[in-house]
């Protein structure tokens, strides 16, 4: 994988620096344009960090801007969510978000202005016929029986369609260009189609709605887009586009520039196939924090930064590509580990009991809240004689080495993270045999010191105090696929869903500042990983794991 961490210019830079240059424009405008039919996910945080990274390079224009041209599948709910994240991401725009609803007007306008031009006619063939008229990509195609129907005749024809006297699939508006072009995009596309629907904007206004073909290229027009920028599967649409920006009165003359997809392993970034995973209940929703959507990010505990450090770094590039994931994850860490509060929380508690009380002279402990960052202050712990620390941090094995176990021995000693060495003396079983207390002594006069001379704790743990923890759940995450392309073979992808992608423990213990968390309050659980406050655990404390400790990934 390649990626552009020292940032020279890539190829659509080029492109503005020519144009700028030779004075082919004086403005960068630029748009990121979704469809409001699901939810953002970190392939569009690409596109979104390209087109308003431009426009904030050159001292331009970035519009948002909704291709809101097919209400069968769109929703208002669709747009506040995108309209959120792309805000939440960090991003601006000037004055209200755009709409292709907004134009709905010129666009019929512009579409009558065809037919008057003998450029465009009513064809009453049906989606079968027409395909089968369309012809392959080896052979030509066929003109429409209907292709050479008089001016007045379509134009009627248009009108009553509009006003929604003619059936949902009997006519449609089509293009009049070639139908033996080698580019099928040119074989008389359809440019509206009847549609008996309400829009979530424009009401009942319409009975018939723009193709996203016809309206999106003007849509660019009216705004004035200098760089059209969209992703490589519109290649062979850029003829279609410029054919309109030719033969229609459009006010600007956008230009196309094409980039490859953002793809990432073990996931699917695909509105539709998010949307089958949501209505299939296979996650908890849109923003299900195993889900690419950067509203899933979000809840799982990415920080807006991370993402955009990741979409910077990726190369802008004429192919395709799939980016491994643990790359993402590098992003991710990097940015958690400089911004995230260190806190302790034992996942898997047991009970220490620390029997020689006379020497326990503190009853709080002063923590940094991080390792090397003095600003980020410190905080102070409630500390006593009972605490918990992680049952896979301690053993009654003796035989294990210092180095292959560097926490809690029966008979040895260990660092509490921040506070006492401690040495384990004794355990409690219940009736089964399994511990249920474990009996240590501190050292005295540990705190903040080395340790005496005699005395080598094998290593660090963390650990809370028992009387004052909370109790919280911790959502553990692994990858929603447990294959790398989910996408690629024989199976539905669906048939790849990682079953283990979500471990909920219960019972975990947490300090008792964390009651007060809130989602999006980054914190280093020490030796566990990253998490951030579940969105909706008011009543429950919840945690989220966003990612674990340990980076593989290798530039
Ligand atoms: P999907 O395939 O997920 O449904 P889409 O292309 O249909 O995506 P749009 O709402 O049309 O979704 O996308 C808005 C913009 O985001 C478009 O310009 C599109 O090219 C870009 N975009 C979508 N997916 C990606 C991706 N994976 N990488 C980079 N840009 C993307
Ligand atoms: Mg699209």
């Amino acid at each position: 994988m390649t990626t552009n961490l020292d940032k020279p210019s890539h190829f659509i830079q080029q492109i503005i620096n020519a144009d700028l240059a030779a004075n082919r424009i004086s403005k960068v405008i630029t748009r990121f344009p979704p469809e409001p039919n699901g939810y953002l996910h970190i392939g569009h945080a690409k596109s979104i960090c390209v087109n308003f990274g431009l426009a904030e390079q050159y001292n331009g224009i970035c519009n948002l801007r909704f291709d809101d041209t097919n209400p069968e599948k769109e929703d208002q709910a669709f747009v506040d969510a995108i309209i959120a994240d792309v805000k939440w991401l960090g991003f601006e725009w000037q004055g209200d978000a755009c709409y292709a609803s907004n134009y709905f007007t010129q666009l019929y306008e512009w579409a009558v202005y065809l037919i008057t031009q003998n450029k465009a006619y009513v064809c009453e063939l049906n989606a079968e016929q027409m395909r089968a008229y369309r012809g392959t990509l080896t052979e030509p195609g066929t003109n429409s029986p209907f292709r050479d129907r008089s001016t007045s005749e379509s134009l009627l024809l248009l009108e009553q369609m509009k006003l929604g006297k003619i059936d949902e699939g009997a006519m449609t508006l089509r293009a009049k260009i070639d139908m033996s072009s080698s580019n099928i995009n040119l074989r008389d596309p359809v440019l509206y189609r009847i549609k008996k629907m309400t829009h979530q904007r424009t009401g009942d206004t319409w009975n018939i709605y723009p193709s996203y073909d016809f309206a999106h290229g003007q849509e660019d027009a009216i705004e004035g887009v200098t760089h059209s920028i969209c992703t490589l599967e519109f290649a062979a649409n850029r003829p279609l586009y410029d054919w309109f920006v030719t033969h229609l009165p459009v006010p600007s003359e956008p230009k196309q520039y094409e980039f490859g997809r953002l793809n990432l392993n073990y996931t699917v970034t695909s509105k539709r196939k998010l949307k089958l995973l949501v209505d299939e209940k296979h996650v908890a929703g849109w923003d299900d924090p195993r889900m690419p959507t950067i509203s899933g990010l979000r809840r799982r505990g990415v920080s807006a930064r991370a993402i955009r450090n990741f979409c910077d770094s990726l190369a802008v590039a004429k192919t395709d590509g799939t980016v491994d994931v643990a790359q993402f994850e590098h992003f991710i860490r990097d940015d958690l580990n400089i911004n995230a509060k260190r806190a302790m929380c034992v996942i898997n508690p047991v009970l220490v009991r620390l029997t020689n009380t006379s020497d326990i002279t503190l009853s709080t402990i002063l923590a940094p809240n991080h390792p090397n960052d003095e600003l980020m202050g410190h905080r102070i712990i409630p500390f006593s004689e009972e605490i918990f620390i992680d049952r896979a941090d301690f053993t009654v094995d003796t035989s294990l080495s210092r180095k292959k176990f560097k926490r809690l021995v029966i008979g040895d000693y260990v660092r509490l993270r921040a506070g006492y060495i401690i040495r384990a003396d004794e355990v409690i079983k219940d009736a089964a045999g399994a511990i249920t207390e474990i009996l240590a002594s501190v050292v005295p006069n540990t705190v903040g010191k080395d340790a005496p001379d005699s005395i080598r704790p094998r290593g660090v743990i963390h650990w809370v105090d028992a009387k004052t923890a909370h109790d919280c759940c911790v959502n553990l995450y692994d990858r929603l696929f447990s294959v790398a392309d989910p996408d690629s073979g024989e199976d539905h992808f669906i048939e790849h869903l990682n079953p283990k992608s979500l471990v909920k423990v219960e019972g975990c213990k947490v300090e008792s500042d964390l009651a007060h968390a809130v989602p999006g309050d980054y914190y280093q659980f020490e030796r566990e990983g990253y998490f951030t406050r579940d969105v909706g655990s008011d009543e429950e404390l919840v945690f989220n794991c966003t990612i674990g400790l340990r980076d593989n990934w290798k530039a």
